[in-house]
């Protein structure tokens, strides 16, 4: 197992979750939390929020916020979420 993750750039070093997460996933994580009337914010806050995502240093792969872990296209949609950067949250 420890050498699968080291020879393998796509997995995760503190588990072994696939850190690369496809656009078909996330779309599939998406259509779930719909499914489930989770309690989202509006689009335009949505999309305000994945814009301060797009310009942060946090963003790992394009997808992943490296302070949770999350999916940030899943995190941003959830009005009970926030940013979890450490004493200075861009949304
Ligand atoms: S620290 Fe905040 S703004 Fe940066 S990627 Fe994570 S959730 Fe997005």
């Amino acid at each position: 197992m420890v050498e699968r993750l080291v020879d393998d750039p796509g997995s995760c070093k503190g588990c072994s979750a696939d850190v690369n997460v496809s656009e078909k996933q996330i779309r599939r994580m998406l259509e779930v939390m719909a499914m489930k009337e989770f309690a989202c914010v509006s689009e335009a806050v949505y999309q305000d929020r994945l814009q301060q995502c797009a310009h942060c240093p946090s963003l790992q792969y394009g997808t992943t916020c490296a302070h949770c872990g999350c999916i940030v296209r899943v995190r941003a949609k959830l009005a009970e979420k926030h940013c979890p950067l450490p004493g200075n949250r861009k949304w």
